[in-house]
């Protein structure tokens, strides 16, 4: 595996790849590799000639500062995983290399960036958009594969490519889960043991109010019981949990397709924030 953590040995490696008529495929991550994001690495595999991974923990996404510093980093371990794995490339630049004098621009996604994850982190969507855009121009990659744990992000990303025009082509993978159905997060490695247990809730509020919700039972009724569900639990909070619209998020009051609809839920288990999410159309 080639590891660059400059950018511009990084493009002319690139720029050598793409003569010799091989495509990239970009598989963004802020490392503390676990299962889900091998399942990105894994899809762009199976589409490009060479995989570039990055690892860089973007400072300007983090709008809690406590998360940033106590944010799970493995990288000798990640280093391992992406070798076992086949990643031809690992891009992990520090953040001098990728702000140099820091970054004035800011994005605005109108209403898509104001619900949801963007009402309960300011910023957050501004800085994955500006990180975003800085490894689109590096890498220049064919095609980037991101996940759908993180769906409004992708919408994000989404809206940021046909904004900008970026010539690349996105993918959003299927989320991982573990056995119990919690998503795969690098969060949960700082979950103590009994937090881990108690981390399911999510997603189990997630099945159980799809069931609900498909038996033709009323939203509100269904984020009532979910919320006195979350009240009764001691170290969960809910902090949010939708019926959306799967293409701009907007609310929905009910279920008229499934095919375009999806359930959001995060929350808190001690200190962790966690999120999940649900298609109404899934087998799960
Ligand atoms: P992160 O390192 O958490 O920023 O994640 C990097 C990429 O991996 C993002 O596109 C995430 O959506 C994706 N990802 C994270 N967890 C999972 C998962 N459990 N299943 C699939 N993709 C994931």
């Amino acid at each position: 595996m080639e590891i660059f953590k400059e950018i511009k040995p990084l493009r002319a490696y690139l720029k050598r790849q793409r003569v010799a008529g091989k495509s990239v495929g970009l598989v963004p991550t802020m490392g503390a590799l676990h299962d889900g994001h091998l399942s990105l690495l894994k899809a762009s595999q199976a589409e490009s000639n060479v995989t570039v991974c990055s690892i860089f923990v973007n400072p300007t996404q983090f709008n809690n500062p406590s998360d940033l510093v106590n944010y799970p980093r493995t990288f000798d371990k990640d280093v391992e995983i992406l070798k076992a794995n086949r990643c031809d490339v690992l891009f992990c630049p520090n953040e001098a290399e990728m702000y140099g004098i820091g970054s004035i621009v800011r994005f605005d996604f109108g209403d898509l960036d104001k619900v949801l994850e963007g009402q309960f982190r300011p910023g957050h969507f501004s800085g994955v958009a500006l990180a975003v855009s800085k490894l689109f121009n590096i890498v220049s990659p064919d095609s980037a594969y991101f996940g759908q744990k993180d769906y409004q992000q992708f919408l994000i990303v989404e809206r940021l490519q046909q904004d900008l025009k970026f010539d690349v082509r996105l993918r959003c993978v299927p989320i991982h889960r573990e056995k119990d159905g919690l998503a795969m997060s690098s969060r949960n490695l700082r979950l103590s043991s009994p937090q881990r247990k108690s981390a399911n809730a999510f997603y189990q509020a997630l099945q159980l109010a799809k069931k609900q919700l498909l038996a033709g039972i009323d939203i509100n009724a269904v984020k009532d019981q979910l919320r006195a569900k979350f009240k009764a639990m001691e170290d969960v909070k809910l902090e949010y949990f939708e019926l959306a619209d799967r293409s701009n998020l907007k609310p929905l009051k009910d279920v008229t397709n499934a095919n375009q609809s999806v359930l959001l839920i995060a929350g808190y288990v001690g200190e962790i924030r966690l999120i999940d999410n649900l298609l109404l159309s899934d087998e799960d």
